[in-house]
């Protein structure tokens, strides 16, 4: 026996479908974070290069170079996605970094 479908479910069921894409790309990249480990201050390569987890308690005189600005959100090597709170990093393989991070390798992002 054959069931017919409207072309009202037919829509219906595409919008729906439509919203629900963009949302699992925004879970499968919240994943993707998820696998990484927050980087430590204190592993070794993260403590060469400075790291802090938060850029605003950065001592600029240990870090001349440092200004509010430069944080992990606004560098080049920041993998994250705009508007997650962590990110991956080039640097750092395997690890997520805070969007307010900052170490020594920060360059402006394009
Ligand atoms: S390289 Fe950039 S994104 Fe990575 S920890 Fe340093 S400042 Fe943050």
């Amino acid at each position: 026996m054959q069931q017919k479908i409207s072309r009202r479910t037919l829509i219906k069921g595409g919008l729906l479908a439509g919203a629900c894409v963009p949302a699992l790309g925004l879970l499968a990249n919240e994943a993707a974070a998820a696998g990484l480990t927050p980087l430590s201050p204190s592993d070794p390569t993260a403590s060469a290069l400075g790291f802090a987890v938060d850029s605003s308690k950065v001592d600029d005189k240990t870090h001349p170079t440092h200004t509010a600005a430069q944080k992990c959100g606004t560098c080049a090597q920041f993998l994250g996605k705009p508007g997650q709170p962590r990110g991956g990093c080039n640097i750092f393989a395997g690890h997520s970094v805070p969007v307010g991070g900052w170490c020594s390798a920060w360059a402006q992002k394009p």
